[in-house]
């Protein structure tokens, strides 16, 4: 059995997740603290050395017994190097020795996980996908992203950039991107591509609209308004053709939705599955079983990942 102690922090644009588990998976401390906003990398490291040190105290948990830290992050990144290249979250876009910063702070063992990557194995290991070797994590949230687990491990590229199906192309048309592109699936059908269509067809400074967010184009879609609804099919149908293609090129044994959108319209992974189980190519669907299911960890699959890379 494992009676160690391991430190995780989920780092978010908004919020830092801090998670504190000791043996048998027991969570001894959760915090959520929020990210200071324009971070340098240095603050990020800053507040979870700060947030760490007063969470031990509070438990009574030397730093030194610390087994390791686990750091996840929604960022392009080398994890061999511990590089980060990307992290438009933060809005960093220069190579940045995230592990190396963390490291100096810390005794223990540092590891450096993309988000999604940690996802795949938080839920290949303790949710969703237990028990299968090839599987995929599709997070639909502000973007739109994917962890890749083939053959029984995760699947990073040759640069650690896999699985950035969100700027798959070309979707709608006419739309600038994040990540320098445009018309990627993310620009149109992401949370926020969401909420950009629904801010082209009304005008949010009319008091009787309100914020056009994510939430409010699904709402009106719901209550049967035929533009919001039609924003709706069109995104779940560039999804479910995105995953199609994924499941057609890596033929997994299951696809674990998450992320924030997904999460909060549970009714999305039903429609999604529809969708992309008729336009994959039909042996990946009907040959070999493809179970298409809602994340079970979530919002913490990223920091469980994290977890079951440590204790391997
Ligand atoms: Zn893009």
């Amino acid at each position: 059995m494992d009676n160690k102690v391991y430190a995780i922090a989920d780092v978010g644009g908004t919020k830092i997740l801090l998670l504190l588990v000791g043996p048998d998976q027991n969570v001894i401390l959760r915090q959520k603290l929020p990210t200071p906003p324009e971070a340098t990398p240095e603050l990020v490291v800053k507040v979870i050395e700060v947030a760490l040190s007063r969470a031990l105290q509070e438990v009574a948990v030397s730093p030194q017994s610390l087994a390791g830290l686990g750091v996840c992050i929604a960022a392009l990144l080398d994890f061999e190097g511990g590089v980060i290249y990307e992290a438009p979250n933060l809005d960093w876009h220069e190579p940045i020795p995230f592990r190396d910063l963390l490291q100096r702070r810390f005794s223990c063992p540092v590891y450096l996980e993309n988000d999604t990557n940690a996802a795949i194995l938080g839920e290949v290991t303790y949710g969703a996908a237990r028990g299968h070797r090839d599987a995929a994590y599709i997070t639909i949230s502000t973007g739109i992203g994917a962890g890749l687990y083939l053959d029984g491990r995760i699947y990073r590229g040759s640069g650690g950039f896999a699985g950035e199906i969100g700027h798959f192309k070309r979707f709608g048309k006419g739309r600038r991107c994040g990540c320098g592109g445009s018309d990627c699936l993310e620009s149109w059908a992401s949370g926020e591509g969401i909420a950009r269509s629904g801010r082209m067809l009304w005008d949010e400074s009319d008091p009787s609209i309100g914020p056009l967010n994510t939430a409010a184009v699904f709402d009106w879609a719901e209550e049967g308004d035929i533009l919001a609804g039609s924003i709706i099919k069109q995104a779940v149908e560039d999804i479910g053709i995105s995953l199609a293609n994924l499941a057609t090129l890596l033929n997994p044994s299951c696809m674990v939705i998450g992320g924030g959108v997904a999460r909060h319209r549970p009714a999305l992974v039903g429609q999604i599955r529809e969708k992309m189980k008729h336009f994959a190519v039909a042996p990946v669907i009907k040959v070999s079983p493809l179970e298409v299911v809602a994340a079970q960890l979530e919002p913490e699959a990223g920091a469980w990942g994290m977890h079951a890379m440590m204790c391997r």
